[in-house]
């Protein structure tokens, strides 16, 4: 592959053609023209006097790929080895970080800007991040995350999610911090198990809800509650976003409860999320279940993933390369054929990008030339073999290069 010159980054390029590649979903090999930020072509042989060429023949072109949930103020990423603490059980787990996070100095901004400069260097272009918002804590974990973003430079987009995570209605004070949150600039309101955390779906909904019509937020609510409470809590949410009218704004993560119920069932839950616009969000991490993704997609159910824990004091796993992400949510899915792992891929590229309510997204004349270079015979050959990012656009910037950032 050619190299730009050190002036590529700087303000005054604006044209790159990228030659010779195969853009995902077009029929073969097609350049791209990107000007000004912007995908301004992609067709056979495109010629453009003055533009700066890159020969990427034979390499495969992604979108940006997009981490639709991950936990930016938890990470130690970046640190030395940290040995997982907790004990085996979720209570452990929530009581080692309640006591153990001061003392880590966490949230800790340079963490997380360390983990974002690996996420573009694996080539995520977007990024939604729940935060913990909580008595005691504050906005703490939302200003560490806005100022790691700053970093960036626009390397990445960063969207917060404010995070309840032990719950709104046990711990009074929680619903006014998040709003303060909202208040602040963050986007979405999370929520995490109404029945399952708080004992009280309605009016934990009551909150969550309330307060995204309030600011005008997206939702994204944790769902760990499994088998028949699960289902009933996905009634309730879809109940309510249809008579919200916040159809296409809220995103349930996990939905444990969908891999657990019968297929009737599945069905009948699959037809209430399309219609409601809900996105589903899967880490399939560990042995926590998957849910149908191919059932759910049939149904017209928007597909995303993301990381969750990324080498925090829940999880010492993660690397923030959502290539990888695809191929856990893939192989979890028992996905064998190409067509099923791009399914994986399609959720961690569009189906993000979907969840994320990204207005002009994916490899088209007019998007932002957010696009990833692999090498790599196929889509779902680069989700299995993972390869190094030969080069990555953020907005039409090269941001990194043989696998590592560019500054
Ligand atoms: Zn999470």
């Amino acid at each position: 592959m050619s190299r730009p010159g050190p002036d590529f980054t700087l303000e005054g390029m604006r044209e790159l053609l990228l030659r010779g590649g195969t853009p995902w979903r077009h029929p073969g090999p097609a350049d791209v023209l990107v000007r000004d930020g912007t995908i301004t072509a992609i067709a056979p042989r495109l010629t453009e006097p003055g533009a700066e060429v890159i020969d990427i023949a034979g390499r495969l072109v992604l979108p940006g790929l997009v981490e639709a949930h991950c936990h930016l103020d938890k990470t130690l990423y970046g640190r030395e080895w940290e040995p997982h603490s907790a004990g085996d059980a979720l209570a452990d787990r929530i009581t080692n970080e309640r006591t153990r996070r001061g003392g880590l100095g966490l949230p800790d901004p340079d963490n997380a800007a360390a983990l974002l400069e690996r996420m573009v260097a694996y080539g995520t272009s977007h990024v939604r991040t729940h935060t913990d918002v909580y008595a005691g804590a504050g906005l703490d974990g939302v200003e560490a995350v806005q100022e790691a973003a700053r970093r960036l430079d626009g390397r990445v987009t960063v969207e917060q999610v404010a995070f309840p995570q032990s719950g709104i209605l046990r711990n009074p004070g929680t619903a006014e911090l998040l709003a303060e949150a909202l208040k602040s600039g963050v986007s979405t309101i999370g929520g995490i198990d109404p029945a399952g955390m708080d004992r009280d779906p309605v009016r934990h909904l009551d909150v969550v809800f309330g307060l995204a019509e309030r600011f005008g937020a997206g939702i994204d609510i944790h769902l760990h509650d499994g088998g028949a409470l699960g289902a009933f809590e996905l009634e309730l949410i879809i109940e309510r976003t249809r008579a919200t009218g916040l159809t296409g704004r809220v995103t349930v993560s996990h939905a444990y409860a969908l891999g657990q119920i019968d297929a009737a069932h599945q069905d009948r839950l699959a037809a209430g999320l399309a219609e409601a616009g809900i996105t589903v969000t899967t880490a399939a991490v560990f042995d926590f279940p998957v849910p149908p993704l191919k059932r759910l997609r049939a149904a017209g159910v928007t597909i995303a993933c993301g990381h969750d824990d990324i080498r925090d004091l829940w999880s010492p796993y993660g690397s923030g390369d959502m290539l990888e992400r695809a191929m856990h949510v893939a192989y979890r899915s028992a996905f064998r054929r190409d067509e099923d792992i791009e399914i994986a891929l399609d959720a961690a590229t569009h189906g993000g990008a979907r969840a994320l309510g990204l207005p002009a997204y994916g490899l088209a004349e007019g998007s932002p030339a957010d696009l990833v270079v692999v090498t790599a015979d196929t889509p779902a050959a680069a989700v299995v073999t993972r390869p190094p990012r030969d080069l990555v656009l953020k907005a039409g910037r090269v941001v990194a290069r043989d696998g590592e950032p560019v500054r």
